[in-house]
Formats: C-alpha cells, structure tokens, sequence
C-alpha cells in the first residue's frame, strides 16, 4: 500500500465517523429540542387553564360579594378579575393546541365566555329585577359548568405532559447513548488510525533507522527488512542496494590494493637480486656488468613510479581533483616517448610507431597525455600474445587529433565494449590473460574528457584491437577546451 493511500484512507474513515457523530448529535438535539418546546408549549397551556380556574373562582367570588353589597369597591374587584380572566383566555386562545384537544379547549373556551356572558347580565341588571341572592344559582351552575370544563381539559392536558415528560426523558437518554457511542467510536477510530500509522510508517522508519546507524557504526552487513508501504519498501531497497554496491565497491578497491600491492612486488623483487649481486662484503663487478644492472635499476625503479603516479592521479580523478597543466607540445613527440619508454622491457612485442612528417601541434597536459597513451600501450602488450605486433599512429583528422593504438591480442566482445571504461570492469575474455583492475580505461576516459576528446575502440575477439584517443583541436593546435581559457 502506499502512504498517500493510507493517509487518504485514515482521513476518508476518520471524516466519516465525524460525520456520523455530528449528524447523530444534531439529531438527537434537535429531537430533544421538539419534545422540550412540546413540554413548554403545555406546561404554558396547563398554567393559562389553572390561572383561568383560579381567576374564574376569584371573578365568581367578587360578583356574588358586588350583588349582595353593592360596593363599588367589590364592582371594581370584580371587573378587574373579569379583565384578567379574558386576558387568560385570550393567552390560551393564543397557545398552539393539538388537534385532539382542540374540542375540549373550545368547549371549555365557550363555557367561560357563556359563564362571562351571563355574569355581564347579572351585572347589568343588578339591584333592578332579580336581588343578587335570586341570581346566585344560575351563575353559580354557568360557573361550575364551565369550571368542571377547564378541569377536563386540565386533565387531559396534565397526562399529556406527563407522557411528553417521559418521551423527554427517553429522548435524553438517547441523545446521551448517541453521544457516547459516537465518541468512543471516533475515539476508536483515532486510536486505530494511530496502531495504523505506529505500524505501518513509524515502527518500519526506526527500523531503517537503526540499520542506518549501525550502518554508520561499521556494521557494513546490516540490511533493512523490505517491507510495509510501498514507500518505505522503496527507501529499503534503496538503502540496501546501497549498501551492497558499497560492499561490492570496498571488495573492489582491497582488490585494487592487493593487485597493486602484487605488481610492485615483481620490480621490487627484480630490484632486490639486482642489488644482493652488490653486497657490501663482495667486490663490485667489473663496470661493464655494472652498467646494465644500473640500467636494470632505474627501468624497475622508472615501473615504480609510474605505477605510484598512476594510484595517485585515479585517487585524485575520483576526488575531482584533476589538474591540467597546458604545454605546447608536437603529438608525434609524445608518442614517440611512450614507445621509446616500453621498447626495452616489451622484448617480445613488435612495437612499430606511424608518424605523419610534418609536426602535429598539440596544446595539452603532456603528463595526462603521456599516461594515457601509457596505459593504452601497457594494454595493448598485457593483452596480446608474446611477438604480436603493436602499433602507435598519429594523425590529423579534420579538427581532431588522433592516436591510435593496435595490438593483435585477445579482442574484446562487441556487447563489451560500451562497458570497457566503467570502472572496475574487466572484460570475460581478458581475465585469464593477464591481471589487471579495471581502472587504467577509466581514468584514461576522464583525462581525455578533461581535454574535451574521448577514446574510442574497434576490437574483435581473437582479432585484436584498436583504442584511438581523440583530442578535438584548433587551427594552430589547441584542444578545443584549452584553447577556452
Ligand atoms: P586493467 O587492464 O587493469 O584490467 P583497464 O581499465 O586498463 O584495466 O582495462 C579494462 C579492461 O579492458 C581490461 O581488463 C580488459 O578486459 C580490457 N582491455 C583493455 N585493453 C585491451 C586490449 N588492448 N585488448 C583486450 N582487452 C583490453
């Protein structure tokens, strides 16, 4: 799985559970806040009935008490009850009012406005016709009337609100069961999105944490294990092809030493019989045996450092540290140079040298040059059989300059050649022939390339080759990137 797959999952699932608890919370809130209006819009209705009873009795009691004294202080008592009695009843007119208990409300509204009607009479015609006394009875059944209507609408409105109190309270403990069951299952969602990440990303980043530095300590066989997202697999085998092409690199570079270390050993060893022959305790030979052994010397010594000069300029080409120091020189010169140089110790190889007559002006690193023609010489010997002929030509071709080095030696397969100057690379067919590193090709390539030219190679196997250093040059001689200063 990958970690943008993951992300989006966790984040997918944790917004849908927020959705689901948000929608389950306003749900049930607003269910809980229907039936809690419901039970107001009653308990508002049962106050308006209880106050239109309590002012109903209170009106009652004013007018019986204005007819028999005919106070006008009891007159106005009683008006002021009448007053407040509309004004409930104009209250509970005004309450929304289900439709079963719209009758009954109606009812008992018209019983009280009948009560009223006939009280205004009475009082119309008070201390006229009737004495109070007389009219008493006929209010007091209007009174009762409408009296026992409230209270029947008082009822059943009193066990509706209780109903509606215990729908409250359900709708509550549903509302508090929502709440929970939603935000522990956000919470699990989030404890589950958190093992995910713990499991998938952070345990798996320690991991190829701790292997990176043990790594570093010197643990150089440490490997990450490949596994969990896709990302995190491909930091994995990154890390782990890197440290086998660094492990590949160190048994190179101790083959490398070992190689070196094995080539210094042969001069150094022709070096030390040359000199037991001049021990101290013995008479020197006679100078014309001296001459050779001394020749003998400085040929191994001269092998020495050219090997030495080698290591040191591949240490510095793999630094980056190559430096060129330009001369004006003839490229015939230089050729000439590294033949005369392996003349004397490539006895059984036919080495020819081909130079055009007129000067071939080359401004250029002469050391670099040198050591890159030596190299491709010191291969052409190495790789070719004992009396093979190699040859050295130099010629100008358009705006390059070429040195062309043949041998008739071993050859090199065609799916080889593209490889020849990566570093280390030896070719199958060579192995058995001669020892080697693999890295002369590649710094002669880098030094060529530092002049701005390149080498090429034709070769066949068992036909020979043929390795040709082209240096791109100007009118007067320069290498195109010398020339640029
Ligand atoms: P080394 O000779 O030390 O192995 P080089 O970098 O000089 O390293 O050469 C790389 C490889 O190219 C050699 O190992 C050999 O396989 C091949 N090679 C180079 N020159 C020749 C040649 N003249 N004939 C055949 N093979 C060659």
């Amino acid at each position: 799985m990958k970690l943008k797959t993951l992300a989006a999952a966790s984040t997918a699932a944790l917004a849908v559970l927020s959705l689901l608890t948000a929608s389950g919370l306003t749900l049930s809130t607003s269910t809980m806040d229907r039936e809690v209006t419901r039970l107001s819009d009653m308990v508002r209705e049962v106050r308006s009935i209880m106050e239109l009873e309590v002012h109903l009795l209170i009106h009652e009691r004013e007018s019986v008490r204005a007819a028999l004294t005919q106070h006008p202080e009891h007159a106005r008592a009683r008006d002021a009850a009448r007053a407040k009695l509309e004004r409930w009843l104009e209250d509970l007119r005004a309450a929304p009012v289900s439709g079963e208990d719209a009758d009954l409300l109606q009812e008992a509204e018209l019983e009280v406005e009948h009560y009223l009607a006939v009280r205004a009479d009475q009082a119309h015609t008070d201390g006229q016709a009737l004495s109070p006394v007389e009219s008493s009875p006929v209010t007091a059944d209007e009174a009762d009337h409408a009296y026992a209507a409230l209270e029947e609408v008082l009822s059943t409105k009193l066990a509706e609100a209780r109903v509606a109190r215990v729908r409250v309270d359900e709708v509550k403990r549903r509302s508090e069961a929502v709440s929970i069951g939603s935000a522990s299952m956000l919470l699990l969602g989030l404890l589950l999105a958190l093992w995910q990440a713990s499991k998938q990303i952070y345990r798996p980043l320690l991991t190829i944490r701790t292997a990176i530095d043990r790594y570093g300590a010197g643990s150089h066989d440490e490997r990450v294990p490949q596994g969990g997202l896709d990302e995190l697999r491909a930091i994995a085998v990154a890390f782990n092809e890197m440290a086998a092409a660094l492990a590949e690199q160190r048994r190179k570079q101790l083959g490398v030493l070992a190689s070196v270390a094995h080539d210094l050993r042969n001069p150094l060893t022709a070096l030390k019989l040359t000199v037991d022959r001049l021990k101290p305790d013995r008479p020197l030979p006679p100078e014309e045996r001296l001459r050779p052994m001394f020749a003998r010397i400085g040929q191994e010594v001269a092998r020495c450092d050219r090997m030495l000069t080698d290591l040191i300029d591949i240490a510095r080409i793999e630094g980056g540290e190559l430096e060129l120091r330009y001369e004006e020189r003839d490229a015939r010169e230089l050729a000439r140079e590294v033949v005369e140089l392996y003349r004397p110790t490539a006895d059984s190889h036919e080495l020819t040298l081909s130079l055009p007559h007129e000067p071939v002006p080359l401004r250029c690193d002469p050391l670099r040059i040198g050591q890159v023609l030596n190299n491709l010489v010191a291969n052409a010997i190495k790789y070719s059989p004992s009396g093979g002929a190699v040859q050295v030509t130099v010629a100008r071709e358009g705006a390059e300059i070429a040195i062309a080095v043949s041998d008739r030696g071993v050859g090199i397969a065609p799916e080889d050649h593209a490889r020849l100057f990566d570093r280390y690379f030896r070719a199958p067919s060579s192995r058995q022939v001669a020892a080697g590193v693999g890295l002369g090709l590649w710094a002669a390539q880098r030094i060529a390339e530092a002049h701005g030219g390149r080498i090429e190679v034709t070769s066949a196997p068992g036909e020979g080759s043929t390795f040709t250093l082209r240096l791109p040059v100007t009118e007067t001689g320069y290498c195109t990137r010398a020339a640029r200063p």
